[in-house]
């Protein structure tokens, strides 16, 4: 483990070197992309890729082609020194934290352009945001050529389009998704619940509530259309603003069927300006019993 303060590195090319000299003298590196504003969700990240490897990397960079013209870009927070200070116990390496030209050079007109499992749920709410997702996280990829990458099963849709985009480029980085870190009575943590008024974080547990509803009416055997309906109910019933919430195929995000084995339950709200998702992979049940004839 890494006993001192991380080294901020601010250059790709920078970046590469030391990560290519360390896998060169055979340590096994890993990466955490975030865009900072840390919380206990991104340090079980940091705390896994640094029990799996040798070195570790932690990108802070806020990634404006992810943003819509409409959404936070210019809000998000940015606080770079508590960030450190929340990574340095936990024996990080290297922060990468370079500035928009260094990941957009000016004149920059390449983009990563994603299908598949980016196309429904948060692809069409947000168009064009995993397109700015796949596209920087290839940039990094190159900036920080790692053995593994950590990403959260918080932005299960996410894992899905960055698995689907190292595959289909033959990226040489392995991809390892962690569970969610939630708060305690539910809420799943997120750099943008500080957005929450005081009267509107309580009732942010109804996106965990739908979520519940959904695990306890699969496990009971219930349809897709029953759980889906209880899933917005539990929404409705705390006023949140509903965009979706609905079972998927957990690895393709395709409608599932009404009576599926497999699934994930997702759900995505607003509480007054502030946009919340969260999402729960259900377990695997029996197939339905068929109908005496
Ligand atoms: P962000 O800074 O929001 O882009 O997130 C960086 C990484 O941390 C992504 O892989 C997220 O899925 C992950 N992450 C964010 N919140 C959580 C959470 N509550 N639990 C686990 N991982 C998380």
């Amino acid at each position: 483990m890494h006993a001192a303060a991380p080294d901020v590195v601010r250059e790709a090319g920078s970046m590469r070197g030391l990560v290519g000299a360390a896998r060169a003298a055979g340590r096994r590196v890993g990466f955490v992309p975030t865009m900072g504003a840390l919380h206990a969700g991104h340090a079980s990240l940091v705390a896994r890729a640094c029990r799996e490897c040798d070195d570790v990397a932690v990108s802070i960079f806020v990634n404006p082609t992810q943003f819509g013209p409409r959404e936070d870009f210019a809000l998000y927070p940015r606080r770079l020194a508590a960030d450190l200070a929340l990574l340095e116990p936990l024996g990080v390496r290297w922060v990468y934290a370079p500035d928009v030209a260094e990941v957009y050079p000016p004149g920059d007109a390449t983009r990563v352009v994603v299908g598949g499992p980016a196309v429904r749920f948060e692809g069409e709410r947000r168009p064009g945001h995993f397109d700015g997702v796949a596209t920087v996280v290839c940039r990094l990829f190159l900036a920080v050529p790692a053995d593994a990458a950590y990403f959260g099963a918080k932005d299960w849709q996410q894992t899905l389009v960055v698995t689907r985009m190292t595959r289909d480029l033959g990226l040489p980085i392995e991809i390892v998704v962690c569970p969610t870190v939630r708060e305690p009575d539910g809420l799943a943590m997120s750099s943008r619940n500080a957005y929450l008024s005081a009267a509107e974080r309580p009732r942010a547990v109804a996106l965990r509530e739908a979520l519940a509803a959904a695990e306890t009416l699969w496990a009971a055997g219930a349809g897709t259309a029953a759980i889906e309906a209880a899933m917005r109910q539990a929404l409705c019933g705390r006023d949140v603003d509903v965009d979706y919430a609905a079972l998927a195929d957990p690895d393709t995000l395709a409608p599932p069927g009404e009576l599926p084995r497999r699934a994930v339950a997702l759900v995505a709200g607003r509480l007054g300006s502030t946009r919340l998702i969260d999402n729960v992979v259900l377990p695997l049940r029996e197939p339905p019993v068929a109908a005496a004839p």
